[in-house]
């Protein structure tokens, strides 16, 4: 069962899968966090680890209906293992970007719309549904992706006008389905998740829901490959049983790094979480200094799907930095609105946090080649930096697992930029980077001419409700 952040009202998994948020504005968390014992999982692979992970959240569901939706769901990813390990050293890349839209989102977005439909029959709801997605630029291709084919449900996704890669945009844009609709919005990020929040409390009566990080059927998807890795790690004889393994989470909205705090609540033996800021470094400053405060600059870096400083998933992690109190975290959030800014002092000590400008960035990307010859994108070179710069503080020199968020093919040109190559076109520096790199381009990297329809923040809502209306009409 499930609550919400700010109340104690239980709801069942279909439920707050189909809710999204919760009725009172808050995030949905689980009454009482399962365990799972890592060695039930020693001769697992990826699809019956998920399964298992999923079947403890989630145990409406039998794990027979979870585990065949998650066969399809991952039957379309590149490499058959799902996600990829690379070692460097102390470090091991863990690559989840081998989906159809070439980040991690795809790791939770291909399940999340077959959770949907498996909630819709356990509760017998008929009527269409319709997601309303605000995305940094990754999200957006993923929930595309994710939702296409699936009945009763069409999608609406919003990004920031001018605020993600071009290849994410022509990933979007370029989408052709008859039950999903793409905007750009006039602002950034947060202006569009704080859109998509309001339009959710003021149009109960449109049957909406969310497939943003929010959502309780994004997060469990993502701890899975936090106990994927200790495993492969424990198999492959890198590590001892019950030895701790850090990770590092290049983060924006806190739903992944969220999902290693969820691992390690559940039983994984998780020593540290590292959080990996861009110069939008709210979530450093939270860490170092106990202030969330978002009044300050917003900065478009070229890690763009962390640009950020709302950041949603936090709102979970102050709910147990409470204790569990809903009344205390509903206070928080309700200082965030008035004020911008609260006070919190963080009671869990394993996490550390740092943060990475964009010139830095793009030097951590040629030292890693250098090194390892080794392409990562920029949102992986921040966590990579992030790790070094907590190895040198701490000295720590346990396993650290470096979530890699993105192919390099995702961000073409910074890739380039890191090697001093100019290039405006961003498909041309798609053909650069496989040539000069000899890597293998994605299929699915195959985008025609992108045509924008951008709405300004003073038409959104009735823009927006017109495009929901006529998408349920189809
Ligand atoms: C979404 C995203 C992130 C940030 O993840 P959160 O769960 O929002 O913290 C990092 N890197 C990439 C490439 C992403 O798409």
């Amino acid at each position: 069962m499930f609550h919400s952040t700010r109340g104690e009202k239980l709801v069942s998994s279909p439920e707050a899968i189909l809710n999204g948020l919760a009725d009172d504005g808050g995030l949905y968390v689980i009454d009482k966090i399962p365990s799972l014992d890592y060695h039930d999982l020693l001769n697992d692979d990826y699809q019956t680890i998920a399964a298992k992970v999923l079947n403890k959240f989630f145990p409406e569901f039998t794990y027979d209906e979870i585990k065949k939706e998650l066969d399809i769901a991952y039957s379309t990813f590149d490499i058959k293992e799902v996600v990829g390990m690379k070692k460097a050293d102390n470090a091991f890349f863990l690559e989840l970007y081998h989906g159809p839209t070439l980040a991690f989102k795809d790791q939770a977005l291909v399940v999340l719309p077959r959770l949907m439909k498996l909630s819709k029959e356990k509760l017998g709801y008929e009527k269409n549904i319709t997601i309303l997605t605000a995305t940094s630029g990754d999200t957006g291709g993923a929930a595309l992706n994710g939702f296409q084919n699936v009945d009763g449900v069409s999608i609406v996704v919003l990004y920031p006008n001018g605020g993600v890669s071009p290849v994410q945009e022509a990933q979007m844009c370029s989408f052709r389905s008859k039950n999903a609709e793409v905007l750009a919005l006039e602002g950034n990020f947060d202006d569009c998740q704080n859109f998509v929040k309001e339009f959710f409390k003021n149009h109960k009566d449109l049957s909406l829901s969310s497939a943003n990080s929010i959502n309780i059927a994004r997060l469990a998807p993502q701890v899975v490959y936090y106990f994927y890795s200790y495993v492969y790690l424990l198999r492959n004889g890198y590590i001892k049983e019950n030895d701790k393994v850090n990770f590092d989470v290049p983060t924006g909205n806190f739903g992944n790094i969220f999902a290693g705090f969820y691992a390690k609540k559940m039983g994984l033996p998780v020593g540290n979480l590292i959080c990996a800021s861009n110069k939008n470094c709210v979530l450093t400053d939270f860490f170092l200094n106990g202030t969330y405060n978002k009044n300050r600059p917003f900065f478009k870096t070229n890690s763009p799907s962390m640009d950020i400083l709302i950041s949603s998933n936090l709102e979970r992690f102050l709910y147990y930095g409470n204790n569990e109190s809903t009344e205390k975290t509903k206070g928080l959030m309700e200082q965030l609105v008035t004020k911008g800014t609260y006070d919190f002092k963080n009671p869990f000590k394993e996490f550390y946090a740092y943060s990475t400008d964009e010139e830095k960035t793009l030097k951590v990307i040629k030292e890693v080649y250098d090194k390892y010859n080794y392409l990562i994108d920029p949102h992986t070179a921040v966590a990579y930096n992030a790790y070094k710069e907590y190895e040198e503080e701490t000295k720590d020199n346990n396993i650290c697992v470096v979530i890699s968020t993105a192919s390099p093919y995702k961000f073409p040109q910074s890739v380039l930029e890191a090697f001093g190559i100019i290039e405006e076109d961003a498909m041309k520096a798609v053909n650069t980077l496989n040539k000069k790199f000899n890597l293998e381009i994605p299929k699915v990297l195959n985008y025609p001419a992108v045509k924008r329809k951008i709405v300004s923040l003073k038409d959104s809502v009735s823009y927006v409700e017109e495009v929901v209306k006529c998408l349920k009409s189809k």
